[in-house]
């Protein structure tokens, strides 16, 4: 049985911190690819065209055999969400063990999820640490705790473990404020992304 990692997001743009959590999550599991699925309509964000996050993640993984972009959500209309992207690609890929890679900020908000007390019991979780409320390690810890126990009272039962990272606090927002600001953006997101950026004006509008 081939063990797959779906990577979901806006990725408006990829950014180092992404690409970090998906190498990590390669090796701790031993998975034999991570699939890249950027949201073509995000539930609660408004994002740069489709087609420019698409471009963008193929040129930040061409150099990596593991990683693939699916365009699964182009399949459907509406909101994407993460169950039918699970559902689609376990169509596509039958008789694999399936891990799902989030952010912890991302992975608190699972339990209010569409349909995601199903999802939560159809893959095993891979949590990234992220220091958007100045957590650590430990703190991450126990909050996926919480989590799971919220889930536990209503009979849903998770695997999840931590992947085994430094924190990194890069966020699309912070690339989106720098463009903004005319600020460099350079090693926060690969060469290839920030020229990509530059070549088609993107995040450079105030109002965005
Ligand atoms: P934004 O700043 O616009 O909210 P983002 O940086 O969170 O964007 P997304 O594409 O929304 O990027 O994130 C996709 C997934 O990657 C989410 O589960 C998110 O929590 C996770 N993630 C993003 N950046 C990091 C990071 N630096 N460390 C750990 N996880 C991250």
């Amino acid at each position: 049985m081939e063990q797959l990692a779906i990577f979901g997001g806006t990725f408006d743009p990829i950014h180092c911190g992404h690409l970090l959590v998906a190498e990590r999550a390669l090796h701790q599991v031993s998975l034999e690819k991570v699939i890249w699925v950027p949201s073509l309509n995000p539930p609660h964000k408004q994002a740069a065209l489709f087609e420019h996050r698409v471009g963008m993640l193929q040129l930040a993984i061409e150099d990596n055999p593991a990683f693939t972009v699916s365009l699964v959500e182009t399949n459907r209309s509406g909101t994407s969400y993460a169950i039918n992207t699970l559902i689609d690609l376990s169509a596509s890929y039958p008789n694999t063990h399936w891990y799902w890679i989030v952010g912890l900020d991302t992975f608190q908000t699972l339990p209010r999820w569409y349909r995601g007390h199903e999802l939560a019991q159809m893959c095993d979780w891979l949590i990234a640490p992220r220091v958007l409320g100045g957590e650590t390690i430990t703190q991450s810890k126990l909050i996926c705790k919480q989590v799971e126990q919220q889930l536990r009272e209503q009979l849903i039962t998770i695997q999840w473990q931590l992947l085994d990272i430094p924190l990194v606090g890069v966020s699309s927002s912070i690339i989106r404020k720098f463009c903004r600001k005319r600020q460099s953006i350079r090693y926060l997101v690969p060469e290839s992304v920030r020229s990509y950026i530059t070549n088609n004006n993107l995040y450079s509008n105030k109002s965005e």
